[in-house]
């Protein structure tokens, strides 16, 4: 059974997501102090975390950057303030996902659900023999390093395989383009940043129904490109 923990000070919040969190199976734990429930991230095994970000104590931000430091379980962050979303994105702080109050509960569950399935695909025992990224219409076989959309395939070249694949399998996750240069082309000496956004149009024509309005690969102006989930 995963494992999730609710760091939040609200109780009328928490005790919603925990009762919808229940209800699809999992075991829930709640923290309504940032000190207390990031000392119990770290020291516990959880498969998921999800911060609220004004907390008394450590807030949710260094929490979710002292998470990253030594764990890749997923963090989703719960926030009242639109603004912090910019925030969230700008200081790369490795949250996988984030939501905004007031949310539906579905949403939040979908987004629990899919968060558990790409890292169970990522690190669980399945890890090895199925090596398939599925998200949506788009499949990356990363064995055979095909991919597909609607089971058609499309040819990519092993530059414009690897930054997708890399994309895909941090999605929500936002990169810039210096980020997704050293990752890609590290130590490649005919490269230039601007090759990043080349290779990211190139992507998008062959994997997107409308390259003017991507589906999968969104760019998130001055900062960079996230997959979206
Ligand atoms: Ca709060």
């Amino acid at each position: 059974m995963s494992k999730i923990l609710i760091i939040e000070d609200e109780k009328s919040i928490s005790e919603l997501e925990k009762d919808y969190l229940e209800l699809s199976g999992f075991e829930v734990a709640i923290e309504e102090n940032g000190t207390a429930g990031l000392a119990r991230a770290l020291s516990e095994d959880f498969d998921l975390f999800i911060l609220d970000v004004m907390l008394p104590g450590t807030d949710g931000f260094e929490i979710c950057r002292q998470i990253r430091e030594s764990k890749n379980t997923p963090v989703i962050i719960v926030s009242a303030k639109k603004d912090d979303l910019d925030k969230i994105k700008g200081l790369g702080l490795g949250a996988d996902d984030y939501v905004t109050k007031p949310f539906s509960p579905g949403e939040l569950m979908a987004r629990v659900k899919a968060h558990l399935s790409r890292y169970d695909r990522l690190t669980g025992e399945h890890a090895k023999e199925n090596d398939i990224i599925e998200i949506r219409g788009l499949k990356i076989d990363k064995t055979a390093r095909r991919v597909y959309i609607d089971g058609e395939e499309r040819i990519l070249t092993t530059k414009e395989f690897d930054l997708l694949t890399f994309l895909a399998e941090h999605p929500n996750h936002v990169y810039s383009k210096e980020e997704l240069f050293r990752e890609i082309w590290d130590m490649d000496p005919w490269g230039d940043i601007a090759t990043v956004t080349v290779h990211i149009k190139k992507i998008r024509e062959k994997i997107e129904a409308d390259s003017s309005n991507p589906q999968y690969i969104e760019t998130i102006w001055g900062v960079g490109y996230r997959f979206k989930i």
